[in-house]
């Protein structure tokens, strides 16, 4: 552990890599077509090309298909390549490299339906999967993003997708679990069907919708309410193909029309996840366990934990995970080696040098534009060449050019070089939303000397394409009317500097369930000083409710351990009770007081952990708190695990899932309930067999291997029945036929189409996970933003799932939506890592976009203060009076002091009233009045 040496293999691009320019001369002339693997054999590659669009580096290769590899014959790439690239005498080489630690990402594999004859794939053209339809649905896919069917090449205009398929099933060949992302990479098609062809009639054949994730389930009724699109719950058959139309005909069955027939266009087989196909050899190689379905067995209360020291995963090679959860857990699984490699940190590390910045103040602005296609996300829809074209022509362009995917590394490296060919001083990218990527291209400006704030967004994509998709001209007069507002404001850019802040090394995690444990004791581990908030009395959080997992896991021997740790640990120190009275700072150096057993203390940190969990929805529906016979999920557990006699008594329990949520109310899936209601039921019915257990549900979400154990549930004949909310269950106080008292259970029953009455002995309520009580306190505390529903909003679903926007705060743990203690714990890593990375550096930069006041100008009345949320702004005695001063560290640029500012005194650098009006300006000549008539809309 600690000191590996891997050797590795490294085949022969046949191309070399310093002298290739990726101009894909050589593509264009090889004579070898064959069918491209990346794009699912849809269309044809030829022996050299590369790789895909995006692929970095942006280099062509050779493979295995090409004749003179086979034959000793042809090398016409060799002569029509202009910078002499094509090397046929490179040989594979051996490497060996030492590291400390292996992280094993090798993801999944695609099912693959052609093992089964009924599904039709390879048998029946316009039967597809769904990853040979993400490629169709690509800009850089086969038909360059136009869906066309095999049969005829025409657009499919009625396509139907199929659910589960190689998952949730026993059958040879299949897997028994679910794959966990295929509902809503479904649903994902459907919208993007849609945004192709409008009138598209979309199909969804479907068991139960699994969307559980953050804002799944608003996902699911969005895409559910699309104009022609049906969500139909039924198993499907493939019957086969009209001969005559080469449509696809299915066989279904609904509650209301019985059997049916359909013809579709096009059907799409939404395949599950298998494990990577070289599982067992690297199960081999690195003394691993492959679980029972052949992922990687990772530790059951540390998944990234291989159990082989030193060596961890992340990703779906844990089992079947969307990106996010792979985010969460590659961010673990790094923080985990940071554990590891603590003392080895900086040793390889270098500092990133940038060419000295070069003084254009006093130049005439000279601005280069280049456009972006961002595959065909706007290209579709914008005119792209004609946007390059009318940027040509406007003041002080010097150049414009289109790009494929500006954000590539081929593309910052194109924008790099032209601005030192072309002498640019300013840049605009016409793109997407500045929020993800303006750092990146700013960075661009800065590897070519140039000051970063000379740069400017123009957003053409979420701005144009996607919200005027169907309305291609004007969305086009619209991308070059925002072209030509950021050419303008362009012109009025200045050079900022940023500023240097020290970095205090301390951490602080407010919430002491397991979440908050974890990150704890990871950065902890890691050498830094973390102090541990817990409001109450007890470290442990929900979980110290929870008796054991739907795997069996015992969770309150878990907790103990995890617990000892963190008292044991010297640099962790804990605050029950405690109590945040104030918090104040910046990234790198937060002051927060607390109130707690231990008195009142300052402490300073940093880096801010929020950790503070959720809680529980108290039910006033079904008899809640009127019958003590009606119980919580978690009530339940409590009484299973105690023993309780009534229940051990109990002929007949009925559970009802989602209580308080998936409703107006609460739109949103509380994840975890599906199943505890699962294990609670196979309890009851192991503890007695012959009671009667019913589970009334909307939709199953027992993802992933819990599959495995709603299966065994209904094997132990826990009984499942399906309702919809518009009928949702009844349930009354009653006397049973032989005069018991009982509660009755009145609901639809959709198979047998009649109504059934259940008398049950108790109820037991899925109720709600709710957001924690004081999270709005606490989002004003850290400015940690919340989402829709009221649990924490991470800065990017996706790019940055455990960091808030505002720097140096990190998110984990049911705090950002509910999750099971495994999914809590690869998040826990993760925010800890994260927030390592931070804690690693001595210094961290702060924008230079922030407020400064014109000191003659200020009158010292206060309203700039008033307005600051994140109080940046102090008054100062000067000899003219008092003066409103901001503290840059502290100003977040948000420019609401500017607005209420009576004499304009106060300015926002980057975005000065200069700046913002001349863009009006560029939009609409002065003398259309624009403001006047903005002044006039609003008084309106
Ligand atoms: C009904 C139900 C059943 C479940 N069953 C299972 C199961 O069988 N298996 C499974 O894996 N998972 C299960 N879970 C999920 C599991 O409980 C969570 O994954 C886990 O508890 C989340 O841990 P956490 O630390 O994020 O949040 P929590 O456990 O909620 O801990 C947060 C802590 O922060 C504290 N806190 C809150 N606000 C503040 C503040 N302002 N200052 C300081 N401290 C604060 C709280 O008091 C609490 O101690 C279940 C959840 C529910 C609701
Ligand atoms: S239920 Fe599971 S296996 Fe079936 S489609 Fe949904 S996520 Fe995939
Ligand atoms: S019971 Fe809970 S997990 Fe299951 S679907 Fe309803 S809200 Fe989601």
């Amino acid at each position: 552990m600690g000191d590996f040496t891997v050797s590795l293999v490294k085949k022969p691009r046949y191309v070399i890599e310093d002298a290739c320019t990726g101009c894909t001369s050589c593509v264009e002339y090889c004579p070898v077509e064959y069918p491209d693997k990346f794009n699912q054999g849809i269309s044809d590659n030829k022996a050299v090309h590369i790789y895909f669009a995006q692929a970095i580096p942006l280099i062509a290769y050779i493979d295995e298909s090409c004749i003179y590899l086979k034959e000793k014959k042809c090398r016409i790439c060799e002569n029509v390549c202009q910078a002499n690239a094509i090397d046929f005498h490179q040989k594979p080489e051996k490497l060996q490299i030492r590291v400390g630690a292996v992280v094993l990402s090798p993801g999944y594999e695609v099912y693959d339906p052609a093992v089964k004859e009924e599904y039709g794939y390879g048998r029946i053209p316009n039967v597809v999967t769904s990853m040979d339809y993400e490629r169709l649905l690509c800009a850089t896919g086969p038909y360059e993003g136009e869906i066309l069917r095999a049969s005829d090449k025409k657009h499919p205009q009625n396509v139907a997708w199929l659910q589960c398929i190689g998952s949730r099933r026993l059958t040879e060949g299949d897997n028994s679990y679910c794959s966990s992302v295929c509902c809503t990479y479904t649903q994902k098609q459907v919208i993007l069907t849609k945004d192709h062809h409008a009138d598209a009639k979309c199909t969804v054949f479907h068991n139960d919708v699994r969307a559980y994730g953050k804002d799944f389930e608003r996902y699911y009724q969005n895409t559910a309410a699309l104009a022609d699109t049906r969500f139909i719950r039924s198993y499907v058959n493939i019957v086969g193909e009209n001969p005559e139309n080469h449509n696809v005909i299915i066989r279904y069955s609904t509650p209301d029309e019985g059997v049916k027939e359909e013809e579709f266009d096009m059907v799409v087989l939404s395949v599950g996840l298998n494990p990577p196909e070289d599982n067992q050899r690297l199960a081999e190689m690195f003394g691993l366990e492959l679980d029972q379905h052949g992922f990687c067995k990772g530790e059951p209360f540390n998944p990234m934990n291989t159990g082989a020291p030193g060596v961890f995963v992340s990703g779906a090679f844990q089992g079947p995970m969307d990106i996010p959860e792979s985010v969460f857990s590659a961010s673990a699984a790094g923080s985990q080696t940071g554990e590891l490699l603590d003392y080895r940190r900086d040793k390889l590390t270098k500092e990133r040098e940038y060419p000295s910045e070069k003084d254009v103040t006093g130049e005439e602005p000279r601005i280069g534009v280049f456009v972006c296609h961002c595959g065909a996300n706007i290209g579709r829809i914008v005119d792209v060449p004609g946007t390059v074209e009318f940027a040509k022509t406007l003041p002080n362009v010097v150049y414009a050019q289109e790009q494929l995917f500006s954000c590539a590394t081929n593309s910052a490296k194109e924008i790099t070089d032209m601005i030192k060919e072309k002498g640019l001083n300013r840049v605009v990218v016409a793109a997407c939303s500045p929020r993800t990527l303006e750092p990146l291209f700013r960075d661009t400006l800065r590897e070519a000397g140039l000051n970063q704030y000379y740069y400017d967004m123009a957003n053409i994509r979420e701005h144009c394409s996607w919200c005027h998709s169907k309305e291609r001209e004007a969305s086009t007069a619209k991308a070059q009317d925002i072209t030509r507002m950021s050419v303008a404001r362009a012109c009025l850019l200045e050079p900022l500097s940023e500023i240097d802040l020290p970095v205090n090394k301390a951490a602080l995690v407010v919430g002491g369930g397991i979440a908050g444990m974890t990150a704890a004791l990871s950065i902890a581990e890691q050498g830094h000083e973390v102090y541990l908030l817990e409001k109450s009395n007890e470290l442990g959080g929900l979980a110290v409710r929870i008796h054991d997992t739907l795997d069996g896991l015992d969770v309150p021997a878990y907790l103990e351990e995890l617990k000892a740790k963190v008292f044991k640990h010297p640099l962790l120190h804990v605050y029950t009770g405690a109590e945040i009275t104030e918090a104040t700072g910046y990234v790198g150096n937060f002051v927060t007081k607390v109130k707690s057993w231990r008195g009142l203390v300052e402490i300073k940190h940093g880096v801010t952990v929020v950790a503070t969990g959720s809680g529980v929805y108290e039910p006033n529906e079904y008899l809640y708190g009127q019958d003590e016979r009606v119980m919580t999920h978690l009530e339940l557990e409590e009484r299973i695990t105690n023993g309780d006699e009534g229940l051990a008594e109990a002929e007949t329990v009925v559970m009802i899932q989602c209580v308080g949520c998936r409703n107006e109310e609460r739109n949103y899936c509380s994840r975890v309930c599906c199943g505890e209601s699962v294990k609670n039921a196979i309890k009851l019915k192991k503890q007695n067999p012959e009671r009667d257990v019913y589970i009334l549900y909307r939709d199953m979400r027992t993802y992933g291997y819990m599959e495995d154990h709603y299966r065994e549930a209904n094997e132990l004949g826990v009984r499942f029945v399906r309702y919809e909310p518009e009928q949702a269950p009844q349930v009354e106080a009653a006397e049973s036929d032989e005069g018991k008292p009982v509660l009755r259970v009145s609901l639809p029953d959709y198979i047998l189409s009649t109504e059934i009455a259940i008398d049950a002995d108790y109820v037991m309520l899925a109720a709600a996970v709710v957001p924690g009580e004081d999270n709005v306190e606490l989002s004003g505390l850290f400015g940690a933003a919340l989402g829709e529903d009221g649990f924490f909003k991470e800065a990017h679903v996706k790019l940055r799932p455990v960091e808030f926007a505002t720097q140096g705060v990190y998110l984990c743990g049911a705090a950002h939506y509910p999750k099971y203690i495994h999914e809590t714990i690869n998040q826990a890593y993760g925010a800890a890592g994260r927030a390592l990375t931070m804690l690693s550096n001595d210094i961290v930069t702060v924008s230079g976009s922030v407020c400064e006041v014109k000191e003659d100008a200020c009158m010292g009345c206060r309203a700039c203060l008033e307005a600051c949320s994140y109080d940046a702004i102090e008054m100062r005695k000067t000899k003219g009076g008092p003066k409103a001063v901001v503290n840059p560290v502290l100003c977040k640029g948000d420019g609401l002091c500017n607005a209420c500012c009576p004499t304009g005194a106060i300015y926002l650098k980057h975005f000065t009233d200069e700046e913002v009006f001349s863009q009006i300006d560029a939009y609409a000549p002065p003398d259309e009045d624009i403001l006047g008539q903005i002044d006039a809309a609003v008084n309106q």
